[in-house]
């Protein structure tokens, strides 16, 4: 019982943590625009994770009242692709995600970036579509296809994902290359889980809340 609520208490951590993680990610690159519509687009991005926020916290506290806590908050947990299609489909509508630049495709190295929620997703592209070609990944599965099929330079790849996740992708993707640089960006917080991510046959490692300054680095030592 003590480690069923070990695990939960990790669930509600995570899933407070990518909010608290885009909200903070997202102040940091309004302050660094002068773009009015980045502008808007980055404000309307706070405000829905605050809400999201907020409801995240108001159920919480209804599990918290009601028998059933640890079926809805492992609910929670397992639904990361659950969270993305329920709670975040709001911003659907609003994020334009441009995950392609034909302009410059073939001339700036292409990273694959495997992120099932779309709101970090559209963080990491913000910080990295400058100076990458992007491809987006929504699971590990799609990653491994991805892989196959464009032979990106360098991958960007979450551990908590849908359908297969981030260890099993870069298992399946070390079959195909041993030199692909592959960089693990994950919330997960405790050091026996970043010993695993680098037993695992991951580069490097880059935890949530994304440091760009962190990201970019990575990126860059691990191109050469
Ligand atoms: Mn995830």
């Amino acid at each position: 019982m003590a480690q069923n609520i070990e695990e939960i208490l990790a669930g509600m951590s995570q899933e407070i943590r990518t909010p608290v993680n885009t909200i903070t990610s997202f102040a940091r690159l309004l302050c660094n625009t002068d773009d009015p519509a980045k502008k808007r687009r980055y404000v309307d991005i706070i405000q829905t994770n605050c809400s999201l926020l907020q409801n995240l916290l108001d159920d919480m506290l209804e599990s918290a009242k009601g028998t059933d806590a640890p079926a809805h908050v492992s609910e929670a947990e397992t639904g990361a692709d659950n969270a993305r299609n329920e709670k975040v489909d709001v911003q659907d509508d609003e994020i334009p995600i441009t995950s392609e630049h034909p302009k410059h495709r073939g001339v700036k190295p292409t990273l694959l970036v495997a992120e099932d929620n779309e709101s970090n997703y559209f963080l990491m592209s913000s910080l990295l579509e400058d100076d990458y070609n992007l491809i987006h990944a929504w699971n590990g599965r799609e990653a491994v296809e991805l892989f196959s099929e464009k032979h990106p330079d360098l991958i960007l790849m979450d551990i908590n994902m849908p359908l297969m996740d981030g260890y099993e992708a870069t298992r399946n993707i070390r079959q195909l290359s041993g030199t692909v640089p592959v960089i693990a960006v994950t919330a997960y917080a405790f050091s026996s889980d970043r010993t695993r991510i680098m037993e695992s046959g991951f580069d490097s490692y880059v935890s949530k809340p994304v440091n760009a300054d962190r990201l970019l680095g990575e990126i860059a030592r691990l191109l050469g």
